[in-house]
């Protein structure tokens, strides 16, 4: 029998959520790789009308999110999906600091002349309030990648926003555990299943949720339009690691919290950005909007470019990779990558992971003190 996501817990939910059900079927959906099927009245070709793969993932994310989820290639996939709706000369509100493929990805729109982009500080809600009565899309990303700034969801959400207008939010970072955009007032919630949702380093995929039956059918036509599908093995891999979300997310952030506390007292680091220190700029906001406050951490370490990236090379534990939100802790300079060099030179974003936080903190100390 499928639970009922409304008067069951989260944990127990992702442990059940998008299953068939059904007596003699199996207990999760497998990978079913099929392109089309049997005609009849029902599904006949799967970048049409998709997969019973595709549809466990959706219910799952969709229950968490609170509301009906269209799954996509990657997160790109699912946020160009988005963005794929503007009608020509819209205006796009955009943070300041957000994934840099999504401020690529405006800026491309911006060059064919889609679309007029306003680039808002996450923390002037002011701003983003008065946007919401101007933009077509209002974009956010809360907590941000990788400053993470949190943005006053709550308020802007609930702004007046102009008819047709779209108010979207990234929870990437928060993942829906720790938020929900649609039930503040979003109209479109985005998740890069690749992270948090997946869990494990070894898929990509994107989740687009909505409110409404219009937006949700716009958003399958592009899909089918697009081609931008799911892979049956990766959507059958996110669900099973989604199995575990609500424990690993447990877990890491706890870690998370613990680290950032004691990296701000160690003498090779200046600066600590994570939204569960009161140090934090949007601390108060973090502590209003989120469930919990995440497992990604910024850091700026003593010295220059070198000694950040020597920091990267020295951990062992750590893996020194790009991505987040996995079981295993990972660590970048961000300046380096292409189209982020306004970031701070010796800014390191940490993604806390699921091992020992002991194991991790001596890890990093030693790390850190070898520059
Ligand atoms: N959104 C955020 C906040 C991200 O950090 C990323 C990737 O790092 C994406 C979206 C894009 O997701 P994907 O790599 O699955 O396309």
């Amino acid at each position: 029998m499928p639970i009922d996501r409304g008067t069951t817990s989260v944990s127990s939910w992702l442990v059940s959520a998008g299953r068939d059900g059904r007596p003699g079927s199996p207990l999760n959906v497998p990978p079913i790789p099929a392109s089309n099927f049997v005609l009849g009245d029902q599904r006949a070709y799967a970048r049409d009308d998709g997969t019973p793969g595709w549809e466990s993932l959706e219910t799952l994310v969709g229950g968490l999110e609170g509301g009906m989820a269209v799954a996509f290639a990657s997160g790109m996939a699912a946020i160009a999906a988005v963005f794929e709706q503007l009608p020509v000369g819209s205006l796009v509100a955009l943070p300041d600091d957000c994934y840099q493929g999504v401020a690529g990805l405006a800026d491309a729109g911006v060059r064919l002349g889609r679309w007029r982009v306003e680039r808002v500080p996450v923390d002037d809600t002011a701003r983003w309030v008065a946007l919401c009565g101007q933009a077509d899309l209002v974009w956010l990303e809360s907590p941000s990648n990788p400053l993470l700034a949190v943005a006053d969801l709550d308020v802007i959400c609930a702004a007046p926003r102009q008819p047709g207008a779209t108010l979207a939010v990234d929870n990437t970072f928060a993942t829906p555990l720790n938020q929900q955009p649609l039930a503040l007032g979003a109209d479109v919630s985005v998740q890069s299943v690749t992270k948090f949702i997946g869990g494990h380093s070894d898929l990509l995929g994107g989740i687009v949720t909505v409110r409404d039956a219009a937006r949700l059918a716009a958003l399958r036509h592009t899909r089918e339009l697009t081609g931008a599908t799911p892979g049956t093995l990766e959507a059958f891999l996110a669900v099973r690691g989604a199995r575990t979300l609500a424990l690993r997310l447990e877990r890491a952030q706890a870690s998370a919290a613990v680290l950032a506390g004691r990296l701000a007292g160690h003498p090779h680091v200046t600066a600590v950005r994570y939204p569960g220190l009161t140090s934090h700029p949007t601390h108060d906001a973090a502590r209003r909007q989120l469930a919990g406050f995440g497992s990604i951490i910024s850091f700026d370490v003593r010295g220059e470019a070198s000694d950040a990236d020597r920091v990267c090379t020295a951990v062992r534990l750590v893996q020194h990779a790009t991505s987040l939100g996995a079981v295993e802790s990972t660590i970048e300079r961000r300046a380096g990558i292409p189209g982020q060099e306004h970031l701070p030179p010796t800014l390191l974003r940490l993604s806390v992971g699921i091992e020992d936080v002991e194991d991790l903190w001596s890890d990093l100390d030693a790390a850190l003190r070898a520059v």
